[in-house]
């Protein structure tokens, strides 16, 4: 059997449940197994802490699989995880909203969620028919064929198509993969978000396809967004977009600068049928037409600003945090009084206390009064597990400009 043994003193975060052993703890390991293989984690002093897969080109040289030193890694045990996430979603699924609520219609989830759902390194989207499976380590690489197969036996689905391309990958040894696994998949995928209509481009869109964790966010901003002329910066395909225009935006502006995601989201406002005279879509760097709009004197009552990821790591905190205060500090100055910033970081080096406090130092410098009116996150499809922090990546608040 293999085994990883720790350096005295470093089981601490095993004890708490935490899931990864960084390569700096490894005293030894003992019959070493192939990248992604099962060993057992032993304390110095021989005691079992955890078993999980070894990941022999990583900083993270092991993950954890279970704290049950009676439980064995194999298919039973990824059915009985699978099941049990894929149970969890319909708790929050709005399909099954009662009788005196609003019934909305949402096709599409996240079904696995990673370290959150004691799957390190698997992230798995539903949209619609179609599953979306992502192997970001060793261990889920390994056991990607079984895992496919449960995936569908667990959702009665009969398409999966892979996007193990992501650039983490490279961090383990992995090659990129991205194609069909089973069933027939066309991409663009049509999906049902809040009863609004959205393509999916599976094969080479951001992420798996959608950024699923703004779904309840996007609501928000449809909630806000009536007789308000709206900037939606860094739009994608148009999510944002597509919502303020539902919710009665007298215009939009949005902009991001990739050619072939603007064209999508002018594709998802045509599919809702909404009017495409109120929506201006532009191709450009935010930096640069954030500022361009100041010096053409151009004002909005809401703005939208959801970034890619500035910093990974809190080692690169502090350069996202002068792009983070550069675009919000301009968004201020766009805003009129009464005018509400939507306002995201999705970077997991900058937590929401560190957020806040860039979001205040740029309202300071704008000379703009300002009320934070709802802190938002991920939507509850993308859990955070207790033992797990690093789950929490999406932070954005919902800012009110008094003056
Ligand atoms: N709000 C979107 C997701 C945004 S993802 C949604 O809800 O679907 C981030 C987007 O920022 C991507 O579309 C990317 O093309 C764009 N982008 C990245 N850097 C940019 C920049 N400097 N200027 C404009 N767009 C940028």
């Amino acid at each position: 059997m293999a085994v990883l043994v720790l350096k005295p003193g470093r089981e601490k975060s095993l004890l708490r449940r935490h899931p990864w052993i960084f390569s700096g703890a490894v005293q030894q390991v003992e019959q070493e197994p192939g990248p992604g293989g099962t060993l057992d984690v032993l304390s110095s002093n021989g005691d079992f802490l955890a078993r999980g897969f070894f990941s022999p080109h990583s900083q993270i040289r092991a993950r954890v699989w279970t704290f049950d030193p009676e439980e064995q890694v194999d298919a039973d045990f990824f059915r009985r995880r699978i099941h049990s996430a894929v149970c969890a979603r319909d708790l929050f699924n709005p399909r099954r909203k009662g009788e005196g609520t609003e019934v909305v219609s949402t096709d599409s989830l996240r079904l696995i969620h990673a370290e959150s759902d004691y799957l390190p390194g698997l992230i798995v989207d539903r949209y619609s028919d179609t599953l979306v499976m992502q192997c970001l380590t060793t261990g889920v690489e390994i056991w990607r064929e079984q895992l496919a197969n449960i995936l569908l036996e667990e959702t009665g689905l009969t398409n999966i198509y892979e996007r193990s391309d992501a650039d983490v990958r490279e961090l383990e040894g992995l090659p990129s993969r991205n194609g069909v696994i089973r069933g027939e998949i066309s991409s663009p995928i049509p999906i049902n978000e809040n009863n609004l209509n959205f393509l999916v481009n599976v094969a080479t869109g951001h992420k798996t396809g959608f950024y699923l964790d703004q779904r309840v966010n996007r609501q928000q901003v449809r909630e806000l967004a009536h007789g308000r002329e709206v900037l939606d910066c860094f739009c994608y395909t148009g999510g944002f977009t597509v919502n303020a225009l539902a919710g009665g935006a007298k215009s939009v502006l949005s902009v991001d600068s990739s050619l072939d995601s603007l064209s999508l989201a002018r594709e998802n406002i045509a599919l809702n049928s909404l009017s495409t005279e109120r929506v201006e879509l532009l191709e450009g760097d935010v930096f640069q037409t954030l500022r361009k709009l100041r010096d053409q004197a151009r004002w909005f009552d809401m703005i939208v600003l959801d970034p890619p990821k500035f910093a990974s790591t809190a080692s690169q905190a502090g350069k996202a945090a002068r792009g983070y205060k550069d675009i919000n500090l301009l968004a201020f100055k766009l805003l009129r009084p009464g005018g509400i910033l939507v306002t995201f970081s999705c970077s997991g080096g900058v937590d929401a206390a560190l957020f806040q406090k860039i979001v205040a130092g740029a309202a300071l410098d704008a000379g703009a009064e300002v009320q934070i009116i709802n802190h938002l996150t991920q939507a509850p499809d993308h859990p955070v597990s207790l033992t797990f922090p690093e789950g929490t990546y999406l932070k954005g608040l919902v800012c009110y400009k008094i003056t």
